[in-house]
């Protein structure tokens, strides 16, 4: 598969990354603590199964990168100070669920989750699970910083139960990992790599970064064959995205450091071509696994979903989300959490459930939700049974989206039947572009304050 520079220059442009639709900038205030307290009691007895989203805003350090909601601190009573409230928010959304309900996926998230040291990752999880019914099949799931990382910590994720690991890589040159503040020898990621297998975890993901400071070709091309022969089971490389007027910590990053467009079209090909020759599937966006993952044969049946934790394969879960910024889901709704820690302390602490903004979906949401999900997930998208479906003659209903996806068709990023919308191979590395024609609140964006990153 072969990515051209005009391509890259001609579909680099602001747009979302689709973990939701509507996406979270359009989430209001009018939907707050009462309307989420009445979803869920009203959400109970539909049969739909759990997903449990936990999240520790906690790290050590910054990386100049981040663009996660984040506190760096060496105190770790914030820690402490922040998991009493954590089983309060708990407690009160589980007092509310029906306990028939299970949770089929478990995941942590930050932040740091493995800043908590092993007695609290034992402790939280053990609430968690007196609260909820984990399936005994349940996806449990848990992001970890290899840096300030024991064997301790590795023991109590999997004695708690997780069977899945993410790991924070993004690149293992010295250099990029001194201008992005995130210094962690190779030496150090092996040792923690072969703590997870040696401790049973035999799914592991890891996280890589294309676009930061000082990459090239060579050095990456370095990393690449590093990563590879250690042999995780998935791998994420996700984009850069650089967008300081958001995050402001990323004006650390000294821009003229960043590797041209030319630089990163060269990088992602590399990875394209690196990662399919040691056997690795394209999913699509930045998501690679084995040939035999149950993401890849998920994708395959058409059973791939994605959510707020990127692509999964439980769809039809209800998301419960604790812990600051996280986000809530049913299939009507969704909710965010406040921000910042004394607003969430605040709320919880007055016996509240600590939203700050949500949404309620409208029919035409849910419709223009499945076009993008079956863009993302299946590839293609089959008019006839999708017009059925949704009772909409598609041709005309979606005429805008198709004069768009037309010009992609001419670019060899889709190809249009009257049957079906289908992404081509090299479509797959444009597939937050392709979606965007079927986003109606896109056309509401205003152009002189982004609020996406860019989409390549
Ligand atoms: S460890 Fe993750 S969440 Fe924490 S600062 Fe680094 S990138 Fe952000």
């Amino acid at each position: 598969m072969q990515l051209a520079k005009s391509l890259l220059e001609k579909y680099s442009k602001a747009g979302p990354r689709y973990t939701s639709y509507p996406t979270a900038p359009y989430f209001t205030e009018a939907f707050g603590e009462k309307e989420w307290l009445e979803e869920i009691k009203q959400t109970q007895d539909r049969g739909r199964d759990l997903s449990l989203y936990v999240h520790i805003p906690f790290c050590d350090t910054l990386c100049y990168y981040c663009g996660c909601n984040m506190v760096a601190t060496k105190k770790y009573e914030k820690a402490t100070e922040y998991l009493g409230y954590l089983f309060q928010e708990i407690d009160r959304v589980a007092a509310l669920a029906n306990p028939v309900r299970v949770a089929r996926q478990l995941h942590w998230g930050g932040g740091t989750p493995t800043y908590l040291n092993p007695d609290d990752i034992r402790r939280l999880f053990a609430h968690i699970t007196s609260r909820f019914t984990l399936a005994a099949d349940a996806e449990a799931g848990c992001e970890v910083d290899p840096r300030e990382l024991t064997r301790e910590h590795v023991k109590a994720l999997k004695e708690s139960g997780f069977n899945r690991i993410s790991l924070g890589i993004q690149d293992l040159n010295a250099s990029v990992q001194q201008a992005v503040n995130r210094v962690q020898p190779e030496s150090l990621i092996r040792q923690v790599y072969g703590w997870m297998r040696e401790e049973g975890f035999d799914s592991v993901n890891m996280d890589l970064m294309v676009g930061l400071p000082h990459q090239t070709v060579e050095t990456y091309s370095n990393t690449l064959d590093k990563i590879i022969d250690m042999g995780p089971d998935r791998l994420a490389v996700f984009n850069y995205a650089h967008v300081p007027w958001m995050m402001k910590h990323q004006k650390l990053i000294i821009e003229s450091d960043l590797p041209s467009l030319q630089t990163r079209l060269a990088l992602q090909q590399l990875i394209l071509d690196k990662l399919s020759a040691a056997g690795y599937v394209y999913i699509g966006l930045d998501h690679f696994a084995k040939a035999d993952d149950e993401i890849i044969r998920a994708q395959q049946s058409k059973t791939l979903y994605r959510n707020f934790q990127g692509y999964t394969t439980h769809k039809n879960c209800d998301i419960y989300a604790f812990g600051a910024s996280s986000i809530s889901q049913t299939d009507d709704v969704f909710v965010q959490n406040v921000k910042k820690l004394p607003d969430y302390y605040r709320l919880v602490g007055e016996g509240r459930l600590p939203t700050e903004r949500g949404l309620r979906v409208t029919n035409e949401d849910k419709l223009r939700r499945d076009a993008i999900t079956r863009i993302m997930c299946d590839l293609e998208l089959d008019k006839t049974s999708f017009g059925r479906t949704w009772g909409i003659a598609f041709d005309s209903y979606f005429a805008d989206a198709l004069v768009e996806l037309k010009e992609m068709e001419a670019d060899g990023l889709v190809i249009l039947s009257p049957e079906k919308v289908t992404v081509t191979q090299p479509g797959r590395f444009f597939l937050r572009n392709i979606a965007m024609p079927f986003d109606a609140y896109l056309k509401q964006q205003s152009a002189e304050k982004p609020r996406f990153s860019k989409t390549l």
